[in-house]
This record gives structure tokens, sequence and C-alpha cells, in this order.
């Protein structure tokens, strides 16, 4: 397996689009998902004649050195270290004295910087394809920019409002324009359960969607067979909700998530969830619970989410 999963340029000028997979070890099914797509995308003009594709894409697995032993990482959260001035680190440090996570940010970068000297676009999309470890689920994260939380809704998933705020160092973070020097789009994929092999359908899907929208193949191309699995899924969630809390776990070796709990599941106040060091963990609030943590790695518990009501008046 290499860092760079696949890359395709089509005939047409249009935008840099890096796709990620992998950033944490444990979630392949995005890693197979870019593959398959890569290998979709050099057929297509074989089976349409008239397709044709504006700008670049290139694939990227984001941590290798987990993704070979199946861990989420080797030291540390990969998704936790995108802090700008932590990477401006990096990028300046000699290349031979980083080790984990840090050498595979700083790969991550280097592949990234090669293509956009090269190919100059005028603006960069970042999706960033993951799984989790709870059941029930498949969500995108956007950025507050509007682009992004547009493009989030015409995935067919359910677009998670505030997350960012919660948490910090995580790739929509860091892939801004302030950081990339060029406009830049960034969206989280989640597509289900870490080993459910429908995820990485969902992940094609939402891939082909993703692409779609921003305009880089045209509807009529690229068949996305796997789009009504997520029209279908989508149906019976909310479309927008909202971050009210999250539960950060201090020692993960002392958490203890009760079985059963899926994705937007409905919770109540009081309702015990979890046991974290010997002590219960009750819903601080009425809503849904989110992304609710049945790993041993990771510091997030869950979070808990209401349905946007938009800006309130
Ligand atoms: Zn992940």
């Amino acid at each position: 397996m290499n860092r760079v999963i696949g890359k395709y340029k089509g005939t047409e000028e249009g935008p840099l689009l890096v796709i990620t997979a992998g950033m944490h070890g444990n979630e392949p099914a995005g890693v197979k998902a870019l593959e398959l797509l890569f290998k979709m995308l050099e057929v297509e003009p074989i089976t349409n004649p008239d397709f044709t594709y504006k700008g670049e894409i290139i694939g990227i697995l984001g941590n290798l050195q987990a993704f070979r032993h199946g861990d989420r990482f080797v030291s540390k959260d990969m998704n936790r270290c995108w802090e700008p001035d932590y990477i401006q680190t990096i990028k300046n440090a000699d290349i031979t004295t980083l080790r984990d996570e840090d050498l595979e940010i700083r790969e991550i970068l280097d592949v990234i910087n090669i293509e956009i000297d090269r190919l100059r676009p005028d603006k960069m999309y970042l999706l960033d394809l993951h799984t989790t470890s709870s059941d029930g689920g498949i969500f995108c994260i956007a950025t507050e920019k509007e682009e992004s939380v547009q493009i989030a809704h015409e995935l067919h998933a359910p677009v998670i409002l505030g997350l960012l705020d919660g948490i910090s160092g995580t790739t929509l973070h860091y892939f801004r324009q302030k950081n990339i020097g060029i406009p830049t789009v960034s969206i989280a994929f989640e597509g289900g359960h870490h080993d459910d092999p429908m995820s990485v359908n969902r992940c094609i899907a939402a891939t082909i969607n993703f692409m779609r929208t921003i305009g880089v193949v045209r509807p009529e191309h690229v068949e996305n067979r796997h789009d009504h699995i997520l029209i279908e899924y989508y149906k019976n969630l909310p479309e927008i909700v909202e971050v009210k809390y999250k539960y950060h776990i201090e020692d993960n070796h002392k958490w203890e998530m009760k079985p059963g709990y899926r994705n937007f599941q409905k919770i109540i106040k009081g309702e015990i969830l979890a046991r974290d060091n010997g002590q219960p963990v009750t819903a601080p609030m009425d809503g849904m619970i989110l992304m609710p943590l049945y790993q041993t790695q990771g510091q997030d518990g869950f979070f808990v989410v209401e349905e946007w009501k938009g800006l309130s008046a």
C-alpha cells in the first residue's frame, strides 16, 4: 500500500480534488472505496467516449503506518494534530528527524504541495473519508463556509454543524485558504461502521456525489449505482443537526460505553450512557447521541446533537 492511492487527470481545466482516507488507520473502508473509484475512472472513457473530467483528483492514504497495523494511530490521533503552528514546525523540520504521525503529516503535505505547484489550480477541495466505531449513522461534517454546508447536503447524508468548535486540529480546521494559499473547501464524510462492507459502497457514493456537486464530472457520467443506499439510509435520519455537548475522556482504558448505542439514537436527560473510571456517565440533556465510542483509542466519548432549527429568530 502506498501513500498515493490513485491519481486522475482530466483533459479540461479544473480544481484540485484531494480525497484522503485512512487518516485513522483502523478505517479501511475509505481506502477500499478510493481504490475502486480510481478503477471506475480509468474505464469511464471506454464506456462513455464523451466523458471528460475537469481538473485533477488525487487519493491519499492518511496514516500509512497505523493502517499497516490496523490501529487508529501510532502515537497520537492524526485527526487532532492539524494546528497551523504545529504543522508549520513539521513543514520546517528536517524530514529525517520526524517520526510516527509527524512524518505521516509531512508526507501528506509534500504530496499535496507538489500537486499545487505543478497544477496551479484556482481552487482546492478536500474530502476526508472516515468510518465510526458505532453503528447506525452516516453523516458529513462541514466547516462554517456556506459552500461546504451546501455540498455536504448534496452528499445525501445528515450534516453536522458545530462539531469543529468542540474539537481542534482536524483536517477540516487546517485545510482552509489561509493555510493552503488558494480557496479551499473541506468536508469530512463518515460512511458507517468501520467493519460494515456497505461502508465502502457508501464512501464511493458520497465521493461520486461530491464530484458531481462541485462540477468536475457531469451527472450522466460515472454511474452512481450505490447512491440509492445513501438515499435510503438518509430517509430515516435528520437533515441538519447541531452539536450541543461533547464528553471528554481522560483515560480511554477506564472508558466503557454501554453497548448498543447507535448514531442519532434518541437519549433522554439522566440516562446512563457509559462508565468512566468506574463512575456512571449520564446524558446531560435530551437529544440524539453521535459517535458513542466503542474502541480503545480516542478521547471523545460521545456527542449530543439536536436537530438544527435554523438561524434562531
Ligand atoms: Zn476517523
